[in-house]
């Protein structure tokens, strides 16, 4: 299946005129078609599993942004550490910890966003208002660098559904642009306090709204490299 060339060029287009990045998201698909959108100018791109990501990382250019986008295991975190540009789906603090642990083996410091449970779905991951609150433990952790959330919507039809959530999205990034507010030692607390500057939210079906909410990174897939297998799951 190719690339679509007209729609990426499109998104990119409404993407620029509000300042907002796309990582293009090539899970599933195969290593031509990133090269494909590569030669295009596309720097950033998306994926879901670990040895899918790092498979392709092998063989593609090195100048290739590679955003880690689905639900990662914390025993796979060592395959993506040497390379990873970002990690979004930080969903716990004992992931959190093994990130900053195999950044420090490596004198890496890796940047994360914390992802926020805001859907209806029970499957969904993340943390929620108050656990983001409670992160008080990331004094202590000196190879990550939280710089952002990361959000999905309820996958519906409703759109004033899916707008209340990326609304409330965004209310917890302004709330919590300084997290953590305590920190013992000044030295951690630059870095730490560092504001946000991320908000990873919106997808091939939502993107628009997402933009209009406030969303500064937006992940798209399907619209750019087709329908994926449906059997896959998105988690
Ligand atoms: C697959 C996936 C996307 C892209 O989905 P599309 O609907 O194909 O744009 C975005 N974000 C996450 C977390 C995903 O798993």
């Amino acid at each position: 299946m190719a690339v679509n060339t007209e729609a990426y060029k499109e998104i990119i287009t409404a993407l620029d005129a509000k300042k907002v990045t796309l990582v293009a998201v090539s899970k599933t698909k195969p290593i031509e078609d990133i090269q494909a959108l590569y030669d295009l100018g596309q720097r950033d791109f998306g994926e879901n599993y670990v040895q899918e990501l790092a498979d392709k990382e092998a063989v593609l250019p090195k100048d290739i942004r590679w955003h880690f986008i689905g639900h990662l295991q914390s025993n796979k975190v060592k395959f993506i550490a040497p390379f990873v540009h970002l990690i979004h789906g930080v969903d716990s603090l004992s992931l959190l910890k093994e990130i900053n642990k195999q950044g420090s083996k490596i004198n890496r410091v890796i940047d994360c966003l914390l992802q926020v449970h805001v859907a209806k779905e029970e499957t969904k991951f993340g943390f929620d208002e108050r656990e983001l609150k409670e992160l008080r433990e990331l004094h202590e952790l000196k190879n990550v660098k939280i710089t952002g959330l990361m959000g999905m919507a309820s996958f519906s039809d409703d759109k004033s559904l899916v707008r209340s959530e990326f609304t409330y999205l965004k209310s917890l990034f302004d709330s919590n642009a300084h997290l953590p507010i305590s920190s013992e030692s000044t030295a951690q607390t630059e870095v730490l306090n560092s504001p946000f500057s991320i908000l990873s939210m919106g997808m091939s079906g939502d993107y628009t709204l997402a933009m209009e909410e406030g969303s500064t990174m937006v992940r798209i897939g399907s619209l750019i490299f087709g329908e994926r297998n449906l059997n896959l799951k998105i988690e």
